[in-house]
């Protein structure tokens, strides 16, 4: 697979990475270099911070330079979905791409493993079963787009999509009302009762907000969690504390578990997330 170091004969490490803009606070590298330890590849994952405009002209440049895989973050998701030149399904429907693999022939595969990695952090790291759980998510952007199809699939008593623009909402849902039973609202037109499972796919808690939500939508046995991930409580999980969720959770999970995903795309096999996972937990 590496190829040959010219000067000392020694394998090259394959090259792998991730763009976004901004880039630098990624976990990213960390996680992907655990993983490439712990499983005797070969490789290296860096960090490449493009603007939006030269999003389209950079990527082909990285391939052509040796680079065999990226991940693709905020704000190029959409972008990436137009380069690649095949999409898996998941990717098609989320119309959203955050793993690229360059393929022998040249091809791009472009997919999206978000939503695998919310399911499986929900399902293998927190032992929870979706199957006939009403689900409420704020928000409607594009990790939103992302986590829709991979949640419907598991049977979903019924998945309820609040935000702030209802339009985009509602938008969201109708491209997925045939799988299964969707419905959405403006964050003041929440129904009730109390969910089991309300996930935060809003940007809010980036900037320190938190919607504003009616009471009720919370029970003792409801499961709150929020995409975003840092040190420290978000102003999601301090409101779901205040409302006393049954348990309260940030996307360290979600995070890993979707580069996991990406990394088995790339090298053909699904590492351990849990030593990464206790690694991370200083920082969660
Ligand atoms: P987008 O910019 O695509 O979407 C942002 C969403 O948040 C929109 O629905 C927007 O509503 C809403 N929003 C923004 N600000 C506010 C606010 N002040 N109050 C209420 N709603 C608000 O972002 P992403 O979908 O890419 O990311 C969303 C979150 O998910 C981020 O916190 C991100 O870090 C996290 N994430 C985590 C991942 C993980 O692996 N754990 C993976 C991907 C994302 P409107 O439509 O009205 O503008």
């Amino acid at each position: 697979m590496a190829g040959v170091d010219p000067v000392d004969g020694a394998a090259a490490p394959d090259q792998y990475g991730i763009v976004g803009h901004p880039i630098k606070h990624s976990w990213s590298p960390f996680i992907h270099g655990v993983f490439a330890k712990q499983t005797l590849q070969n490789l290296v994952y860096r960090l490449f911070d493009v603007e939006p405009a030269d999003f389209e002209k950079t990527v082909p440049g990285l391939f052509a330079s040796g680079v065999r895989g990226l991940n693709v973050t905020v704000p190029h998701k959409q972008a990436a979905a137009r380069i690649a030149t095949e999409k898996t399904e998941r990717a098609t429907r989320a119309r959203a791409v955050n793993t690229l693999v360059l393929r022998a022939d040249g091809s791009v595969l472009g997919d999206n493993t978000d939503g695998a990695g919310l399911v499986n952090d929900l399902e293998i790291n927190l032992r929870l079963s979706l199957r006939n759980m009403r689900v409420l998510m704020l928000g409607a952007g594009g990790a939103a787009r992302g986590v829709m199809g991979p949640l419907l699939e598991r049977e979903l008593f019924e998945l309820t999509v609040a935000n702030r623009t209802p339009e985009r909402a509602e938008a969201l849902c109708a491209q997925f009302f045939e799988a299964g039973k969707v419905a959405s609202c403006g964050f003041a037109d929440i129904p009730g009762p109390a969910y089991d499972l309300i996930i935060n796919a809003t940007s809010a808690s980036l900037h320190g907000q938190m919607p504003e939500l009616a009471t009720g939508l919370v029970g003792k046995h409801t499961l709150c969690y929020d995409m975003a991930y840092g040190r420290g409580p978000t102003p999601f999980t301090t409101w779901a504390e205040a409302q006393q969720a049954g348990m309260v959770c940030k996307g360290w999970g979600m995070l890993v578990e979707q580069a996991a995903a990406s990394f088995e795309l790339w090298r053909g096999l699904y590492p351990d997330t849990k030593p990464v996972l206790q690694l991370l937990e200083p920082y969660r």
